[in-house]
Order: structure tokens, then C-alpha cells, then sequence
């Protein structure tokens, strides 16, 4: 499977300095084979992010989305409205969107069913705070948000599906999680699909890992077996770093 490395930026970058990002950026795409490496800018850096990836292999996601089309929704913005952009991916769930603009399952599930209605692959955000850790509930919090979006979904529509474990004591903290963690995480998630999906979407979908990733630690996890990549928030700003992390991440794999 070929592995992701997606960068969220979060609220950062303008319009131009989005196109000075990805024309430099994309002077480097040569070194990315083997890897799909996907950009996430702001909503208001979409079109200037289109524009200077144009014909590059470097695909463009979005933060966030509506599930409506259209309507009634000040500040929010329909897939269609990403699809005119060439946006191909969409994050759903981050734990920022959870936690900070108070998403719940149910909007997240929302959002995840007009991603995939609309032909956009949904990177499902998933993860547990660092107290319920402490509290030893990370695996019921991971299964209850997977359950939240993903019970009794047709599998045949998942396919474009993308699952990021997000430790959220992990995001923005210098901290990442343990290889092990990412990968019980992992295996978790995996078997999750393969009970309540079937094997064939568990075996096809790509699981990211996201927190706290950089160049020196990106190959402890894309090496694990059921790691295809990471989501990368800090690393990811400046175009040196996103693009040594993403030539670490290639070469773990290689060797
Ligand atoms: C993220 O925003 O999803 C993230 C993982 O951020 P960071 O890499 O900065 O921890």
C-alpha cells in the first residue's frame, strides 16, 4: 500500500504565501515517488494551492467540511464547493474540530457520508485526550469515535476511506506517542474494520499516524506494518522540513 504523508496546516499560510509553499514544493516532487503527499491549506488558500499545483502529483485536501450542499450554513463550506478546487481528500474529525468547536460523533459521521457521496476520500481523525489515557479508556474512546462514524456504513461506499490515529496529548506537544502505542492503536483500528466491515476494507485501508511527527521520528512509524503514513501539523509549515520528513519517511520503507 502506498503510504500518505499529509500535511495539515491548520490556520496558516495566506494565498500567496500558499503559492510560494507549493511552487517550491513541487520543485522537489521528484524525490516524493513512491509516496502520496497530500497538502491540506486553509479553506482561503485552496484556489492559490490549485493553481500552483497544477499537473503536479501533489494532491490537495481540505480541513473540514458541511454536510449540506448548500444552504443556510454561515462560515461553512459544502464538498461541492471543495470539488471546484480539484480537492481530493477531506480530514474529518480532527481533534481540534472535537475538541476546541465541539464536533460530535454524530456531525462527524455527518460529515464523513457527504465526503464520500460527494467522491471525496475522508481522512477520519481518531484518538483519545492524554486524561483518558490516564484513565485507561483509550481503547473504548477510539472504538466509540469509530463506531460513531463508521457502524453499519456500506463498505462498498468506504473505499476512498483513509483513518488517522491522533493521539491528541500528542498534537502540537513535541511529544509523539511511543512506536508501540501507534501501533496497538493501529492494530486496534484494523481489527475494528475487519469486525464490523469485513476483511477487504480492513486490509485496504490506509492507517496514518499524527502527532508530534518530524524528520527523525517519521521512519519509526511508517515502518510499523499497520502504519501507512502520518499527518503532519508543524513539520509540515516549512517546505524544507515537510520535504525531509517525507524523503525519511520513503526511505524507512525502502530499506
Ligand atoms: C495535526 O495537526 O494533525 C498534527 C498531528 O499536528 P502536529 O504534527 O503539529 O503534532
Amino acid at each position: 500500500m502506498k503510504q500518505i504523508i499529509a500535511a495539515n496546516w491548520k490556520m496558516h499560510k495566506t494565498a500567496v504565501e500558499t503559492t510560494e509553499y507549493c511552487r517550491a514544493i513541487r520543485q522537489m516532487e521528484a524525490d516524493f515517488e513512491g509516496v502520496e503527499v497530500l497538502i491540506c491549506p486553509p479553506f482561503t488558500a485552496l484556489s492559490a494551492a490549485a493553481i500552483a499545483l497544477e499537473a503536479s502529483s501533489i494532491k490537495l485536501g481540505a480541513q473540514n467540511m458541511h454536510w449540506e450542499s448548500q444552504g443556510a450554513r454561515t462560515g461553512e463550506v459544502s464538498a461541492n464547493m471543495l470539488l471546484e478546487f480539484g480537492v481530493e481528500y477531506v480530514i474529518i474529525g480532527h481533534s481540534e474540530r472535537r475538541h476546541l468547536m465541539g464536533e460530535d460523533d454524530s456531525q462527524v459521521r455527518r460529515k464523513l457520508e457527504a465526503a464520500l457521496d460527494n467522491g471525496l476520500k475522508p481522512v477520519l481523525c481518531v484518538g483519545e485526550t492524554e486524561a483518558e489515557r490516564e484513565q485507561g479508556i483509550t481503547k473504548k474512546v477510539i472504538e466509540k469515535q469509530l463506531s460513531g462514524a463508521l457502524e453499519d456504513q456500506d463498505p462498498h461506499k468506504l473505499s476512498g476511506l483513509v483513518l488517522a490515529y491522533e493521539p491528541v496529548w500528542a498534537i502540537g506537544t513535541g511529544k509523539a506517542a511511543s512506536v508501540e502505542d501507534a501501533q496497538e492503536a493501529a492494530v486496534l483500528i484494523r481489527s475494528y474494520l475487519k469486525d464490523k466491515l469485513g476483511a477487504k476494507l480492513a486490509e485496504s485501508t490506509r492507517i496514518l499516524y499524527g502527532g508530534s511527527v518530524k524528520a527523525e521520528n517519521i521512519g519509526s512509524f511508517t515502518v510499523l506494518p499497520s502504519v501507512h503514513g502520518a499527518l503532519v501539523g508543524g513539520a509540515s509549515l516549512e517546505v524544507e522540513s515537510f520535504s525531509s520528513l517525507i524523503q525519511a519517511a520513503r526511505k524507512a520503507v525502502i530499506t
